[in-house]
């Protein structure tokens, strides 16, 4: 399951989604904010900004 940069709108290549946990920190390749997974339930993700980058 894949999901989307709420930043970039950059398809994010997650293949071990349903592995997330909340807390976890993910990067987007494309834009290089920082997410972190607040929520997973059964690889329905929720992601949040956690750092906008520059
Ligand atoms: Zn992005």
């Amino acid at each position: 399951m894949n999901q989307t940069c709420p930043e970039c709108k950059n398809e994010l290549n997650l293949a071990d989604v349903t592995n997330l946990k909340e807390g976890q920190i993910i990067e987007c390749d494309m834009c290089g904010i920082t997410l972190a997974v607040v929520a997973n339930n059964d690889g329905n993700v929720m992601l949040e900004v956690a750092d906008e980058g520059k």
